[in-house]
């Protein structure tokens, strides 16, 4: 299978190249290196022994894509390409719609022209707003609360109307829950450009010395320990669920939407706590206030992916936090020498 993987050198892009190489299919990366390094791209090659021809380019840019469908026949496209900070998406919202949404449907133009019929769009459990109840499965009511999570909704509504339009079109629509941790060689990760926004990468920053300590957003909620709990999945179990997604995708299911979590919630606490097991030091914290649009509770019902996809992540807590060590201990600043 030939795939062309739109924010390849990205963060879950890459790892998921890893996965895809690995499991004898094909990739073609466009990235436009916004938030990552092309280095990511040639430590995939050094894993996997396998060549990645990689255009570096927006997918804004049609006429770029026209060429790379002109270049290559693909079977599939995983379209990671996204802005994903919260924050700055209520900053500049305009930014994040036009990269996010224009980008998309620049992408699923090129791709009906060029005949390509098969996508796997990246989505996000923060389409789930702040759910009624736990654990969320796929027919859980949607909403945004913020212009990143809008526009991973509106992208969902636009595929959904798109297929419907042209049955012949085949899109999974994968909701992450948090996803976290390496690739246990410690050759890739997660490398954040900037201040971390999501705990793991801020954990971890912290243990090597790089930030001083950790703050806590919130230890009021109505959990266990008063502290936010999260479904977090490691990335190589959310890789392997977009190689089976392209799998689901030759059946010509039309339309489908699962949750990628391990239906397991653990707190920031737990988390701490873990990652002091794994790098053997403390973690200094304090108690700050909430983050504005924090939501107390998130985890998953992963069944219908399970059911469907034959997927499950098997990555233990553990497996996250000394994997996430591994990758920021050989690598103190990243892809960055
Ligand atoms: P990332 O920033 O590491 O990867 C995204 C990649 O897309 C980057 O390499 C970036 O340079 C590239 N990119 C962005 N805009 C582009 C454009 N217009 N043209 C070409 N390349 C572009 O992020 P990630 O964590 O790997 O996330 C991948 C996808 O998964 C994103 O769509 C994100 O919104 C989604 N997602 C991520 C999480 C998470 O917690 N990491 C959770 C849910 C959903
Ligand atoms: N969090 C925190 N300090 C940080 C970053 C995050 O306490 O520096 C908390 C946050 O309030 C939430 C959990 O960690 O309860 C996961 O946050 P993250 O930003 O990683 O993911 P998301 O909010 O998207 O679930």
């Amino acid at each position: 299978m030939n795939v062309l993987v739109t924010g390849g050198a990205g963060y879950i892009g890459s790892h998921t190249l890893v996965e895809m190489l690995n499991a004898g299919m094909d990739a073609v990366v466009v990235d436009n290196l916004c938030n990552s390094s092309a280095e990511s791209l040639l430590r995939v090659e050094q894993l996997t022994g396998r060549t990645v021809q990689f255009y570096q380019g927006d997918i804004l840019n049609k006429p770029l894509m026209q060429k790379i469908f002109a270049d290559h026949k693909f079977d599939a496209v995983i379209h990671f390409a996204g802005l994903k900070a919260v924050g700055e998406s209520v900053a500049k919202p305009l930014k994040y719609y036009q990269n996010n949404v224009c980008g998309t449907l620049i992408l699923c133009e090129v791709m009906q022209e060029a005949g390509v019929h098969n996508l796997v769009f990246s989505s996000s459990a923060t389409v789930y707003g702040d759910p009624a109840s736990l654990p969320i499965t796929e027919d859980f009511p949607t909403s945004a609360t913020n212009p990143y999570g809008q526009s991973k909704l509106m992208v969902e509504n636009i595929l959904a109307d798109f297929q419907r339009a042209n049955p012949q079109w085949n899109i999974a629509r994968l909701r992450y829950f948090n996803p976290v941790g390496a690739h246990e060689s410690g050759i890739i990760g997660e490398d954040p450009n900037d201040i971390p926004n999501n705990l793991m990468p801020y954990i971890s920053q912290v243990a090597i010395g790089k930030r001083e300590k950790l703050s806590i957003f919130g230890n009021d909620y109505p959990t266990p320990d008063g502290t936010g709990v999260r479904d977090y999945i490691h990335v190589v179990d959310l890789a392997i669920g977009h190689v089976k997604a392209l799998e689901k995708l030759q059946t010509s299911p039309g339309l489908v939407t699962y949750n990628l979590g391990t239906g397991q919630g653990y707190s920031v606490l737990d988390m701490v706590s873990a990652f002091e097991k794994a790098c053997g030091k403390k973690i200094p914290y304090q108690i700050a206030p909430r983050r504005a649009g924090d939501i107390a509770a998130c985890y998953a019902d992963p069944t219908y992916a399970l059911q469907e996809l034959g997927w499950k992540a098997t990555h233990t807590l553990q497996d996250m936090v000394n994997s996430s060590w591994h990758w920021q201990s050989k690598n103190p600043n990243g892809y960055h020498a």
